[in-house]
């Protein structure tokens, strides 16, 4: 069952925030209640001994007797805070009584305290507790002070905890309706780009490349996603370009040489040409030349699936040319082009066999487009964290306008070059897809259109 993030997120702070409301209430009320139940109680102890000091004070020792009117509005007074008095004289006579004198306030009293304890769940009995009255030292009595122990709460004390107690209760609804609703706030955050998000994905995987996400969250996580399926959506429209380049491209080298031996056959077939030798040695040239395209196109193919599966070792650059150059060298000097190479030693995270693909090629280039009493120079140094290998030729270079195209698929500088050397422009495309799988760099660079210098950059090992 799949809940959605709002319900989830909303859900997850409401508990969390309940869970500390009741370890906060829990808490608050331990440890409220004892401090306020030890300073009752402290309270409850100092006020009988005041009740009994008050008492000792009314002995009027010249005369002998006691201030029966103040005992009687102390005793009143002390009975509506619930500490119920009787007073002896030395005798152990009554002298005042506060059952005696109103025996129903008092029961009405007590069970008002006994109702308040019940309601705070707070267990005890009312209890007797004897206090001697006595002036400069003589004995004058005694007082029994009878109260709720081992404390009670009165009519303020209990409206008091109750109050704290409803407090925590609004503060607890309080806090679970901000709990949801930030919850709710937080999900809807983060969930609008999330849906944006997956509603842009749902239209790139229909076609829709065109499709681009409004970057506007603050929250880092969500601003990457976002950033990632632009860009997503950008890499698709630039493979989906480069297909549909690749098949005109195609389509247009294909037809040229088709055409030409198309229209030859045609015209040998109606009986306006002889299917002379030569002729027919043309038509079998153009034919090879498509077939060296579909090989050409099957290199391209498989270097772009290889790329993705490279053989990375540590690799000496400079082993790597000179395993290649040899073959090259014998071309060179047939057609009087000297190749030198040259350099260090350089270790570079490398797939050998790509690599040697890559000095293949622009050996091949360099030996192709280089005439006669031509140089030809390699030479492998090292740069900042970067191996480097350099092709250099003196021959007819590239023209300036050309510079920025070469190494795209079926370019050619000069078109009648290209066809007459037997190249179809994808040699350079091949260097680059390779050195690109590789994290590297291919450049090139041809001054006044006098030789070119061809430069790969790959990562230091
Ligand atoms: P091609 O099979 O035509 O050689 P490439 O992709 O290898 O295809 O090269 C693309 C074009 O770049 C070539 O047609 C050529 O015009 C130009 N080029 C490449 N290397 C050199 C070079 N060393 N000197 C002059 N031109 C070059």
């Amino acid at each position: 069952m799949r809940h959605s993030l709002r319900a989830r997120l909303s859900l997850t702070i409401l508990l969390a925030v309940l869970l500390v409301i009741a370890l906060v209430s829990v808490f608050a009320n331990l440890v409220i209640n004892r401090q306020f139940e030890a300073y009752i109680e402290a309270q409850e102890t100092a006020r009988s001994r005041n009740i009994a000091a008050d008492l000792s004070g009314q002995w009027d020792g010249s005369t002998g007797a006691w201030n029966l009117e103040y005992i009687h509005a102390l005793g009143m007074y002390s009975l509506y805070d619930g500490y119920i008095l009787k007073i002896y004289d030395s005798d152990g006579d009554i002298i005042w009584d506060a059952e005696n004198h109103d025996m129903s306030l008092c029961g009405q009293i007590m069970s008002e305290i006994t109702v308040r304890m019940d309601i705070a769940k707070k267990s005890g009995d009312f209890t007797a507790h004897t206090f001697e009255l006595e002036h400069g030292g003589q004995r004058l009595g005694a007082v029994v002070i009878n109260y709720y122990g081992p404390y009670f709460y009165s009519e303020t004390d209990f409206r008091f905890i109750k109050a704290l107690n409803t407090i925590l209760v609004y503060i607890g609804i309080a806090a679970a309706a901000v709990a949801v609703g930030a919850g709710l706030f937080l999900a809807r955050r983060i969930t609008r780009p999330l849906a944006k998000t997956a509603e842009a994905a749902r239209r790139i995987s229909k076609g829709d490349y065109a499709a681009r996400l409004e970057n506007e969250t603050d929250t880092r996580e969500l601003s990457d996603l976002v950033s990632a399926i632009n860009y997503l959506s950008e890499a698709l429209a630039e493979q989906e370009k480069l297909r549909q380049r690749l098949t005109a491209d195609v389509a247009h080298e294909l037809r040229t040489p088709l055409t030409s031996v198309g229209a030859h056959l045609d015209a040998m077939i109606e009986g306006l040409w002889q299917p002379t030798k030569e002729r027919l040695q043309s038509c079998r040239e153009e034919v090879l030349r498509l077939g060296s395209l579909v090989n050409d196109l099957a290199r391209l193919a498989k270097a772009d699936s290889d790329s993705s599966r490279l053989n990375l070792a540590p690799v000496d650059l400079l082993e790597v040319v000179r395993n290649v150059a040899p073959a090259w060298e014998a071309a060179a000097s047939q057609r009087g082009v000297k190749l030198t190479v040259g350099g260090a030693p350089v270790a570079a995270l490398a797939d050998k066999d790509r690599l040697a693909q890559v000095v293949t090629n622009l050996l091949s280039n360099a030996v192709k487009y280089t005439p006669a009493d031509g140089h030809i120079e390699v030479s492998v140094h090292r740069g900042a964290g970067i191996g480097v290998i350099e092709v250099s030729d003196d021959g007819v270079g590239i023209p300036e306008s050309d510079l920025p195209f070469i190494f795209e698929r079926f370019y050619r500088a000069d078109k009648s070059r290209g066809r007459g050397t037997g190249g179809a422009g994808i040699g350079l495309a091949i260097v680059k897809s390779i050195v690109a799988a590789h994290g590297g760099a291919v450049a090139a660079a041809s001054e006044g259109g006098k030789g070119s210098r061809f430069t790969v950059t790959l990562p230091e090992a």
